[in-house]
C-alpha cells in the first residue's frame, strides 16, 4: 500500500454549526432568520456547557430551538466505551454520519485529564508498526466531528460520569487515528474551537494541546504562523534516513534533516519546545549508536523526546525492547544532554494504547 495524503471526498458530513469560526457561525444564524446573538448564545450552550441537545435551553424560544437542531446534525454516535486502570482510561468508539468508524481515548491522571482524539477516518501515512496505518485511509473528519470528540469527553467529565468525580478536559493530544497535517483545515479550525475563549471556542490552553505528525514539513511551516501555540510533535522513530524510510515511508519525501529544520523553526516562531516521539522497536531503532545519533540531532534545540514501547499490533514481528535497551538507550540520549522521559502507556488491554486504534466494531 502506498502513502495516501489526499483523502477521498466521498462521505464529507453534513454541515454542522461548529464547522465555522464565530463570524460564519452568526451569519449561518441569520441566514436562517434568527438574530446574530442567538449564534453566541448557542455557542455558550455547546461549547462552555456541554448542553447538546437544544431543548434544555430555557433562553431559546421553542421555534429557535428548532432553527438551531437543524443546524446541529449528529455526527458522532457513540456505540462503544471500553475502559480500564479502574475506569480512569477510557476508550470510546463513535460511528460518523457515512458508517466509518473513530476512537478516542480519555486518560485521566492525577493531576490532568488527557483526550487523544482522531483527526482522520484511518490513516494514509501507511507507517508499519501502526495499526490505524495499516486500514488505509477512509476520509479526512470535519472540524464539528473532531471538536465533538473533546465536547464528548469534556461532557462525560463534567456530567461525574467517568471515575475520580467531575472534571474537565486539560489536554488534547492529535495522537488517534490519522496524520493531522494532512487534513490541515479542519483541523486549525478545530483547534481554534478548542483553545479561544468561550463563547468562540472551549478556551482549552494552547499550552495543554499537542498536534503531532510524521512530518509533512510544508504543513509544519504553515501551522507555525497560525498564532496557535500548540506543542508539536514529530515521530521520527529513527536519526538515520536509511531506517525512517522503512518505519516512516513518508520520509522519502521530506526527510529527518528537513523535518527537524521545520521542527526547529515552528519552536523559534512559537516558542514551545518541540516533542519527538520515539517508539522503541526490538533490534530495529533502539541500538547504542542509533541513541547517540538521536541525541547529536536534537541536542542545543528546545526539544523534549518521548520513548514509547512499542505496542505491538497484530500480525507484526515486532515488539518492545527489552527494558535493558530501554533503559540503556534513556540514559545515552540522556547523558548527551537532551531531555528524554519514558511515555506512559495506558489502555493496551483495550487496543487504546499508543498505534493500537483500528476501529475494528
Ligand atoms: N499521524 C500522527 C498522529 C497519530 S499516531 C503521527 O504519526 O504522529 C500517534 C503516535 O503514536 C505517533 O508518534 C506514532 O508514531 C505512535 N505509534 C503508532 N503506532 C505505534 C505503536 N504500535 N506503538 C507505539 N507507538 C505507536
Amino acid at each position: 500500500m502506498s502513502i495516501t495524503l489526499e483523502a477521498p471526498s466521498r462521505g464529507r458530513p453534513p454541515e454542522h454549526f461548529l464547522d465555522r469560526d464565530s463570524a460564519g457561525r452568526r451569519t449561518l444564524v441569520e441566514e436562517r432568520g434568527l438574530p446574530g446573538y442567538r449564534a453566541d448564545q448557542a455557542s455558550r450552550h455547546l461549547l462552555g456547557r456541554y448542553e447538546f441537545d437544544p431543548d434544555t435551553w430555557t433562553d431559546f424560544s421553542a421555534g429557535d430551538r428548532e432553527t438551531m437542531r437543524a443546524l446541529l446534525p449528529d455526527l458522532l454516535t457513540p456505540i462503544r466505551t471500553l475502559e480500564c486502570d479502574d475506569g480512569t482510561t477510557v476508550k470510546t468508539l463513535f460511528r460518523l454520519h457515512d458508517g466509518s468508524l473513530v476512537e478516542s481515548v480519555l486518560m485521566r491522571y492525577r493531576d490532568r485529564t488527557t483526550l487523544c482524539i482522531s483527526s482522520q477516518a484511518g490513516c494514509g501515512m501507511n507507517c508499519p508498526f501502526c495499526a490505524t496505518g495499516q486500514a488505509g485511509l477512509t476520509r479526512n473528519l470535519s472540524t464539528a466531528e473532531i471538536v465533538g470528540q473533546v465536547l464528548a469527553g469534556a461532557r462525560a467529565l463534567s456530567m461525574g460520569e467517568v471515575s475520580g468525580g467531575p472534571g474537565r478536559v486539560s489536554n488534547v493530544v492529535f495522537m488517534g487515528m490519522g496524520e493531522p497535517l494532512a487534513n490541515y483545515s479542519a483541523v486549525v479550525g478545530a483547534l481554534h474551537r478548542l483553545v479561544d475563549p468561550v463563547p468562540a471556542g472551549m478556551g482549552i490552553s494552547a499550552r495543554g494541546i499537542t498536534v503531532s505528525t510524521v512530518g509533512l514539513v510544508p504543513r509544519i511551516h504553515q501551522l507555525a504562523t497560525e498564532g496557535l501555540p500548540v506543542t508539536l510533535a514529530v515521530s521520527l522513530h529513527a536519526p538515520d534516513d536509511a531506517l525512517r524510510d522503512t518505519l516512516v515511508p513518508i520520509n522519502t519525501r521530506w526527510p529527518v534533516r528537513e523535518v527537524l529544520a521545520a521542527a526547529w523553526d515552528y519552536a523559534e516562531i512559537t516558542g514551545r519546545r518541540i516533542s519527538i516521539e520515539y517508539a522503541l522497536i526490538r533490534d530495529v531503532n533502539d541500538q547504542p549508536d542509533r541513541a547517540a545519533a538521536l541525541a547529536d540531532l536534537l541536542a542545543g534545540h528546545l526539544v523534549h523526546v518521548n520513548v514509547i514501547p512499542l505496542n505491538p499490533t497484530p500480525g507484526s514481528a515486532w515488539t518492545a525492547s527489552t527494558p535493558e535497551r530501554e533503559r540503556e538507550f534513556v540514559r545515552i540520549v540522556r547523558d548527551r544532554g537532551v531531555a528524554i522521559t519514558v511515555r506512559d502507556t495506558r489502555g493496551r488491554e483495550i487496543d487504546g494504547a499508543c498505534g493500537q486504534l483500528a476501529a475494528l466494531a
